[in-house]
């Protein structure tokens, strides 16, 4: 439980303590067991993290989460990261998540793009074949005895993510096993038969579960809440701080102890009678040999605890004879076991291995020292014998500090996710076949290290990290990475202007060595200005950072593109972040420098604008950068401000599930409406208790909404105002929107309201819902669910013109 960072470094050795007797035994009983399952659901979250650990530990299975998607399209509850730096970070909840359930995490190249009605149109997306190889690949490579899924195949899995997880689940199985499908992967892992797939179902599906399950032959029964005195932990236990992990979800869960059972349903091959692993015959008599078997039982018979690196000469023993495992079938078992064993080997040795840096970033080309720092705390006398297949000698003697200091050459490529290397649509580009469904890059540099204990040798990989003191923590380390010379990140993502309007724009340079001397060049799209259009780098230290200001302008011919920044030599240069949080390692992600360049044609009627924040978008920015006067407010402010100043006032998304107490201030609305203003109220979340009512001119707010961001669109009042004043809203601004149409749709409303648009996902009714607007008094009154808090802030020019008629919505 404690090596987190050994899970984090896919397997590789580094930790912050070692594990105790206990845990070492632990980890030997299921470096013996040969059982294996894999748990396959669409995001991170799904998995039930309580069944993993039970599988995991109780059940010693070698136990895996195939997540199809990182969870890129979710929102965040503990920072800024959205869309892929979401994803990053999500995949790092779940490798925290699996330290604690010790299950392994694969992924498929599918990308979360939002919440999804069928599994229809979540295949067309991702593209069916890639995924369902994918999940093949995890399979044939991994090979379970038994896949478990957290979803129905059917209609009841709700979100299409969720049922299609299930429904590659069971084609996937008949295809690992098809000599024909994907003859590639079978060259490299062999085909593979896994017994039977089954549904981890609960009583949150069918109220009469338990009954049902009772004696039926379809269903496996567990009770997976029993207790483990060597971890000190049960298994739901372990499963709840797991779960806790999925901080930027807000999943932290209070801690669950004692019974808890657990239902899996038969899906599809083998029905099971009570026991996953009842028809797992695989032994290491037939693997390796029956002396194998035999001296590795007594390994675990005669287990000594209070001196473990007693136990140590015949595990390096048992972990040299693991590389006679040959064949393409367990090549891939063959290498998880060395690397496990490697690891029990080193927990019994005491021995706490390090290699740093100084710094935590170094170029390509460059010469860089790293300091290897060991410590054997052990009765056994051990030495370093070879670093990456070069002799050494450094002898490890009873809790003596060594240090060995070594020059490396940068030769790696570029610190970034690797699934983030190319540009991708709704399926990642991945660059090498061979690192497709890996949860993670392999640490950019590593070192092999030799070891010798009693004269048997074997070899264990050590990453290269860096390590402070932090007054306010403690010890914190990160991993040492390869850096470009430099990078440059805009402090806003797109510039969204008004044709013929201009604009400042601040970019920051950040050297990652030293005397930099470079000139860069701002290449923008067709139409546009920019000035300076180059700009010297003169000088900087490494990691001196410093920032420039240009000016941009789009032109009335300005067409949309991405401004790019190249080297003196035309090269791409790239934009820098890092992702920062307790509960895992730093991550840094490295992409193309750019901003995006829209160039609008919005008129607008000017004039100034109240907004009232709710739960946070950033749809202030857009009606600024439209040319309103707008001034921001939170609810309480409504008790002072003059509302009739403003022609316009817009309340945030969510205004009413986040601020309640502005149903305080619905007079004053109420009033300023009548007296002739134009209130435009954002969505708010349909609740399954009712109080969905809101406004001045009654309406009721649904869950109804429209996922696909295509979907055709009917003017219902196509001589309204707001489809006409001061834009004229055509078909075409309804193209290129982004992940939907919109959410939380009026269901009911007053006769004084006029619907303006409708619009439905394929093979669904109508919705007309989505913009809804009143006569009040001399003013109006307008609800709408249309998704412009995601729209504008991603520069969809359609949006933003129907916007500014709202906003310039005169009574
Ligand atoms: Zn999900």
């Amino acid at each position: 439980m404690r090596t987190i960072l050994t899970f984090l470094l896919l397997g590789c050795l580094s930790a912050f303590s070692n594990e105790t007797s206990a845990e070492i035994y632990h980890s030997l009983q299921k470096v013996h067991s040969l059982k294996r399952v894999l748990y396959l659901a669409a995001h991170p979250d799904d998995e039930n993290t309580r069944a993993l650990a039970w599988f995991s530990l109780e059940g010693k299975a070698e136990t895996a989460y195939l997540s199809l998607t990182r969870g890129d399209g979710g929102q965040n509850l503990i920072g800024d990261e959205l869309s892929e730096s979401l994803g990053v970070l999500r995949t790092q909840e779940l490798l925290a998540a699996r330290s604690h359930d010790q299950a392994l995490q694969f992924f498929t190249r599918a990308v979360d793009f939002g919440y999804s009605k069928s599994a229809e149109e979540t295949l067309d997306k991702w593209g069916k074949d890639e995924i369902l190889s994918d999940v093949v690949r995890v399979i044939r490579k991994f090979k379970p005895d038994v896949i478990i899924t957290r979803f129905p195949p059917d209609k009841r899995g709700g979100h299409g993510h969720h049922t299609a997880s299930a429904m590659l689940a069971i084609e996937a199985y008949s295809k690992a096993a098809d000599p024909t499908y994907e003859t590639d992967q079978v060259a490299e892992f062999g085909v593979w038969q896994t017994d039977a797939v089954y549904w981890n179902t609960s009583i949150w599906w069918d109220k009469e579960l338990d009954e049902k399950a009772e004696g039926n032959s379809e269903y496996i029964k567990k009770d997976i809440g029993g207790y483990d005195p060597l971890l000190g932990m049960s298994y739901n236990e372990i499963g709840t701080i797991a779960r806790s992990q999925h901080k930027c979800q807000g999943f932290g869960a209070v801690i669950e102890r004692g019974s808890r059972v657990e239902y899996f349903e038969h899906l599809e091959g083998t029905k099971l009678k009570n026991d996953f692993f009842e028809n797992n015959n695989r032994s290491w008599s037939t693997l390796i040999s029956a002396d194998f078997e035999r001296e590795f039982n007594l390994a675990l018979t005669n287990f000594n605890f209070v001196e473990p690196w007693k136990n140590v000469p015949l595990l390096v023993r048992l972990r040299n004879q693991l590389s006679s495992i040959y064949g393409t079938p367990y090549a891939g078992i063959r290498d998880e076991k060395i690397t496990q064993l490697n690891e029990v080997i080193l927990n019994c040795l005491g021995l706490h291995i390090n290699i740093l840096t100084d710094d935590y970033a170094y170029v390509k080309g460059e010469d860089f020292e790293v300091n290897l720092e060991a410590i054997n705390r052990s009765g056994l006398p051990v030495s370093i014998v070879a670093v990456n297949d070069r002799e050494i000698s450094l002898q490890l003697l009873n809790n003596e500090v060594v240090s060995h200091s070594m020059t490396v050459n940068n030769t790696a490529k570029l610190s970034t996710p690797y699934w983030l290397e190319k540009e991708f649509g709704t399926l990642f580009q991945v660059p090498k076949e061979s690192l497709i469904v890996d949860a993670e890059n392999k640490p950019t540099f590593n070192h092999k290290l030799t070891l010798s204990v009693e004269g048997k040798q074997f070899s264990v990989t050590i990453p290269v990290i860096k390590k402070w003191r932090d007054p306010s923590y403690g010890e914190r380390q990160r991993e040492t990475i390869s850096a470009p010379d430099f990078s440059v990140n805009f402090d806003q993502p797109t510039a969204i202007l008004q044709k013929g309007t201009g604009t400042t724009i601040r970019l920051k340079v950040h050297s990652f060595k030293d005397e930099l001397n470079e000139e860069i060049a701002l290449k923008a799209p067709t139409g546009w200005s920019v000035v300076p259009a180059n700009l010297k780098l003169e000088n900087l230290k490494k990691h001196q950072e410093v920032w420039y200001e240009v000016q941009v302008k789009p032109t009335q011919n300005a067409a949309n593109g991405n401004l790019e920044v190249l080297t003196s030599i035309g090269k791409s240069t790239y934009a820098y972040n890092e992702i920062t949080y307790d509960h895992i390692p730093t991550q840094v992600i490295f992409q193309p420098a750019k901003l995006r360049c829209v160039a609008l044609d919005a008129k607008i009627i000017p004039g100034k604008v109240a907004y009232i924040k709710g739960a946070g978008d950033a749809v202030p920015t857009a009606i600024e950068q439209l040319g309103f006067d707008v001034s921001l407010f939170e609810v309480e402010d409504l008790a002072t401000i003059e509302l009739s100043n403003y022609q316009t006032v817009v309340m945030g998304i969510r205004i009413y599930n986040v601020h309640p107490e502005l149903r305080n201030f619905e007079s004053k609305l109420d009033t300023y409406v009548k007296g002739g203003g134009n209130l435009i109220m954002q969505y708010n979340t349909a609740s399954r208790s009712g109080g969905n009512e809101y406004g001045p001119v009654p309406f009721s707010v649904t869950r109804k909404r429209v996922t696909e961001e295509d979907a055709a669109v009917t003017f219902l009042a196509p001589k309204h105002d707001l489809l006409n004043k001061p834009n004229k809203i055509t078909p075409v601004d309804f193209e290129n929107w982004v992940q939907e149409r919109g959410l939380y749709f009026a269901g009911h409303w007053d006769a004084r309201f006029d619907p303006i648009l409708s619009w439905h996902a394929k093979g669904e009714d109508p919705q007309k819902g989505a913009l809804i607007v009143a006569k009040h008094g001399q003013g109006r009154f307008i609800y709408t669910g249309i998704s412009f808090f995601r729209e504008l802030p991603n520069g969809v020019e359609g949006a933003y013109r129907l916007f500014a008629n709202l906003l310039s919505y005169k009574p």
